[in-house]
């Protein structure tokens, strides 16, 4: 009669199988993508109806933005919005800077 109560495992003193790599990697695996580096936003400056001084971000010249008013040109004339916008323009390379919204 068998004792069927032994377990499954060995007897004590043999040692399990040695932790092989589960998954080696296999050849022409590319490897894992490197961290994509994430552009550092560039800082929003603090816009007005006003022109501010701030650094371009796209000549990277510190300047006094020019502004342009943006009255929304709507058909309803007869309600006079104070929804204006003014867009901020670099006064060196004329890039885009931002707009304020009122
Ligand atoms: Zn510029």
């Amino acid at each position: 009669m068998q004792n069927n109560s032994t377990p499954d495992f060995g007897p004590p003193g043999v040692a399990p199988p040695p932790n092989y790599h589960p998954i080696s990697p296999a050849p022409g695996v590319a490897p894992p993508p490197p961290l994509i580096d994430v552009p550092m936003p560039t800082p929003q400056p603090i816009l007005g109806p006003a022109p501010v001084v701030t650094v371009c971000p796209s000549c990277a010249l510190r300047m006094s933005t020019r502004t342009e008013n943006e009255t929304s040109s709507s058909l309803c004339c007869c309600i006079s919005r104070s929804e204006s916008r003014v867009h901020h323009y670099c006064t060196n390379c004329n890039a885009f800077i931002g707009t304020y919204e009122s």
